[in-house]
């Protein structure tokens, strides 16, 4: 799924090509993805230009001359910025044709991600009740918010009433980071954990931007992780410590952590879950 520091460098880069250019026509291939929460046609956006494209949490906004066009990519949805020429691709469920020959398309794989057309934000489902942006939060903020929460610290990190942005892969890596056990309830936390968990968020997530930076290029629709250090990792050695990484399917995710670095015991796991 693409998280905050991938939509972060996709949302650079559409700023520096998309905004200004013109819609020319608009291709709906499949409505399955589209949400029209507007009484105009989606095609009403033909002739208008982007001028803005921002990034709240997960979601992409990409702002028109009087509405929103609103992206969750959940986990398989993908902007593809090519040349109108280039073949589409089997899952391609809509297209933006742009004045100079350039298309902005929108493919996924698992048909789970939406496009919301709408003139208000606050309308848009999961929008509103999102919580600070993981790269903004102070301290003081995170450790207050930290408080409403009792469950367990990867569910709250993912959560994004709590903090925007952070999904599967970089809860892992900011837990890894910060040594914390993943499965470890939140009132279980030290003072000093969850000061580590704070810096490790901005640590591990402007990192990431910078390296994503680096190689993404005008390939938005790839998904760079191999430089991730334990997500995605299972079996390989722990960079810190050599030991094993473990992956465990718990609560309907995949998590991978470290049992030397990160070493806690799982409360009430779920019996027919493996790993
Ligand atoms: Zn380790």
């Amino acid at each position: 799924m693409p998280e905050l520091p991938e939509l972060e460098v996709v949302k650079e880069f559409l700023v520096e090509h998309l905004v200004g250019r013109k819609i020319e026509k608009v291709e709906v291939l499949r409505p399955i993805v589209v949400r029209n929460l507007t009484d105009l046609d989606f095609t009403s956006l033909e002739g208008q230009a982007f001028t803005e494209v921002r990034r709240r949490g997960k979601f992409l906004i990409f702002s028109l001359d009087a509405l929103y066009l609103v992206l969750n990519p959940m986990l398989s949805g993908r902007l593809y910025f090519c040349l109108s020429t280039e073949r589409r691709l089997a899952k391609t469920f809509v297209i933006w044709h742009l004045q100079d020959g350039f298309d902005l398309r929108y493919v996924d794989q698992k048909q789970m991600g939406k496009i919301y057309l709408t003139p208000d934000l606050s309308l848009v489902p999961g929008f509103a009740m999102q919580g600070p942006e993981a790269l903004e939060v102070t301290f003081e903020t995170f450790k207050e918010r930290l408080k409403r929460h009792r469950g367990e610290i990867k569910g709250v990190l993912v959560n994004q009433a709590f903090v925007a942005g952070i999904g599967n892969a970089y809860a892992d890596e900011i837990l890894f980071r910060a040594r914390v056990y993943p499965f470890k309830r939140r009132p279980g936390l030290t003072g000093e954990e969850i000061r580590r968990l704070y810096e490790a968020m901005g640590a591990v997530l402007e990192e990431s931007i910078t390296t994503i930076r680096e190689r993404m290029g005008d390939q938005i629709h790839l998904k760079f992780r191999d430089f991730l250090a334990v997500h995605g990792k299972g079996d390989s050695p722990c960079p810190r410590c050599g030991t094993p990484i473990s992956e465990v399917k718990a609560r309907g995710r995949l998590t991978n952590f470290c049992r030397s670095c990160q070493p806690g015991i799982m409360i009430g796991r779920s019996r027919s879950l493996g790993g």
